[in-house]
């Protein structure tokens, strides 16, 4: 690992990804002992991985799994496959929020009824939503993602491109739970490459999906990983100094205002989510197109 300056054989490896994720939960104070995680498993390498990692650990993991209705059916009914394997082998819970049966229209169709609106956005919409209502509703301290470094790194590219100061005085590792009905969001993998994931799970004979999924937010999300990539390519390293130097300097105050990114909530008068919306959040509107509402 050129960029960590460091050469593992596979055992010290298997020790050393688990010690680098409790030493990240740790440095960015994610989890406490004891407490109740939520975790969200789309059953591909980093969530899949993350759990196995949080379970050796100690952590109380319990797995969300949430089915959007996919266009690629083989797709979405092996990645629920994969993550209720998982639960079943290694003991612990995974719960599925079926889409389609909770609120009534899985995401293709509500994409197709919102034109103008990506599927990978409405998507991203839904998935927020539920992994927020779950963690919250289940009394869990804290909801965990498997964002990686290149994840990470990607959407810091892109929102450094567009200066967008509020995204980027938003992107975090925790996120603390500044309202009643907001969960604590944590993504302990912050400081693992996409490729040392991948050979955790690997190495560990973890059970993943491979495949893409169908709709990537993807396309420009993986052109500036790759471009990322080719940095990295000629200066090893240079894709994590790029992240965790933003995420010093941040903390420091020398990038943005204390101010920024802050905005006021108010709750959803349907759903009861805080929301930067006046009435109804942006989940909620997401049904009434077409003068269709899910109640
Ligand atoms: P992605 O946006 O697909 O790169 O996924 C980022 C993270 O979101 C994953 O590591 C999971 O923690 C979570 N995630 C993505 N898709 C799902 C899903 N269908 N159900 C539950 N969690 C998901
Ligand atoms: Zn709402």
């Amino acid at each position: 690992m050129r960029q960590h300056k460091l050469s593992l054989c596979r055992d010290c490896f298997l020790v050393w990804v688990p010690e680098r994720v409790q030493r990240t939960i740790g440095k960015f104070r994610m989890l406490l002992p004891g407490e109740r995680v939520l975790l969200a498993v789309s059953g591909g390498k980093d969530s899949l991985s993350l759990w196995d990692i949080l379970l050796r650990l100690g952590y109380d993991v319990d797995g969300l799994y949430i089915k959007v209705g996919v266009l690629n059916r083989d797709y979405s009914s092996l990645s629920q496959q994969k993550v209720e394997r998982f639960a079943a082998e290694h003991g612990v819970n995974a719960r599925v929020v079926d889409v389609a049966a909770e609120y009534g229209c899985s995401v293709p169709e509500l994409s197709r009824r919102r034109r103008g609106r990506s599927t990978c956005a409405t998507c991203g919409l839904v998935k927020r939503h539920v992994m927020n209502e779950a963690a919250c509703e289940g009394g869990y301290a804290a909801l965990a993602t498997g964002h990686n470094l290149d994840d990470e790194a990607a959407v810091l590219f892109q929102n450094a491109l567009n200066w967008a100061t509020g995204y980027l005085a938003r992107q975090a590792p925790v996120l603390p739970a500044s309202h009643p009905k907001l969960a604590k969001k944590v993504k302990p993998l912050i400081r693992l490459y996409e490729r040392e994931m991948a050979a955790y799970a690997l190495l560990q004979g973890i059970d993943y999906i491979y495949q893409e999924r169908p709709y990537d937010k993807g396309a420009t999300t993986l052109f500036y990983k790759d471009l990322l990539n080719q940095l990295e390519q000629r200066s090893p390293g240079s894709k994590q100094r790029f992240y965790l130097s933003f995420l010093q300097a941040r903390r420091e105050g020398r990038l943005l205002p204390a101010t920024a990114g802050r905005v006021d909530m108010e709750e959803c008068t349907r759903c009861g989510q805080p929301t930067t919306a006046p009435e109804l959040c942006a989940f909620c509107r997401l049904w009434e197109v077409g003068g269709r509402s899910r109640e």
